[in-house]
């Protein structure tokens, strides 16, 4: 196996990306998202023996979105351990990352912890831990990343809670089905708020260190014992990427969580983190170019698992 400058990887990398960024659609249910300039790019990684290297925006803080799913359900295996498996499944769903549908055929039990269901249910989960959720979510995240001063953003948190008719309308779905045991606002905003926490490739990169290393990050020690770990990274190859999972263990194979914000996160196990940020969105809603990067990636490398 060659060994890699991972530098100029990144840097023919974004090269060759050039004529896809700005390509695909930006969100437009989430107001603040659809003002951001769609040819932002940036790629960051940082291997298990302490490399770092990045190009592009990849100091620009965006929201987390959805890769927030991933740091929540950590968390609550942290916290609630195995019994988290209890109230919310590990298959694909096959369906948007907020359909409806599923959730009532299956009464209330959501696929897996990275659809919108699934991540209410973490998020109650939770609740239920934390004695003041928003302040320890980000302590947790700090924690993670190495990085003291992590915010959320105010104006995309309260947009999100305005316009969370699905979200909410999925809620009032779990809470029927007995699958939330707090009130349906107070899960509402706690998830918003995990959402607009504001990261950027560096910072996310840092953070999902310790997933390529069987649950210890060289920054802040074990996060999760080697066995979940492991399970983290075998449910974010399966359903990280809403319900184009598939293709994209097809074309990057890698374990990955995307954001509808144009973040994606993504593991090569015993190696390296990686996180990818571009705006403009394909059509199942993964970033257009970010998605293009690291397929690159890891044809340039050989780093996919496959
Ligand atoms: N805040 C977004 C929502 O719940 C996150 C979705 C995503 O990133 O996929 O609609």
């Amino acid at each position: 196996m060659p060994r890699f400058d991972y530098q100029e990887v990144l840097r023919e990398i974004h090269q060759e990306v050039q004529p896809l960024i700005g390509r695909g659609k930006l969100p437009t249910y989430i107001p603040a998202l659809a003002e951001i300039s769609p040819d932002k790019f940036g790629l960051a990684l940082h291997t298990v023996d302490g490399q770092a290297s990045h190009v592009g925006d990849s100091s620009e803080r965006f929201s987390i979105q959805s890769i927030s799913k991933l740091f929540s359900l950590t968390l609550a295996l942290r916290l609630r351990g195995a019994k988290t498996w209890e109230r919310v499944g590990r298959e694909p769903s096959g369906t948007s990352f907020n359909s409806l549908v599923q959730l009532e055929y299956e009464r209330g039990r959501p696929r897996n912890p990275f659809i919108n269901a699934g991540a209410l249910v973490t998020s109650d989960i939770l609740l239920e831990h934390l004695d003041a959720p928003q302040d320890n979510y980000l302590d947790f995240m700090r924690h993670l990343s190495g990085i003291p001063d992590l915010r959320h953003d105010e104006e995309i948190f309260q947009a999100e809670i305005t316009s969370a008719y699905r979200n909410r309308a999925m809620a009032n779905l779990l809470k029927d089905f007995g699958n939330l045991s707090h009130a349906v606002d107070d899960v509402l905003e706690f998830y918003c708020f995990q959402c607009s926490i504001m990261m950027s490739c560096q910072e996310l990169a840092a953070s999902c260190l310790f997933l390529a290393n069987q649950g210890v990050s060289s920054l802040c020690g074990e996060v999760l014992p080697r066995r979940k770990a492991k399970r983290v990274n075998s449910v974010m190859l399966m359903c990280g990427t809403y319900d184009a999972a598939g293709d994209f263990a097809f074309r990057v194979g890698l374990p990955g969580k995307s954001g509808v914000a144009g973040g994606i996160v993504a593991v090569v196990p015993g190696k390296m983190s990686l996180c990818v940020w571009s705006p403009a969105l394909n059509e199942v809603g993964n970033s257009y170019a970010g998605t293009k990067a690291l397929e690159l990636f890891t044809t340039k490398t050989r780093l996919s698992i496959f």
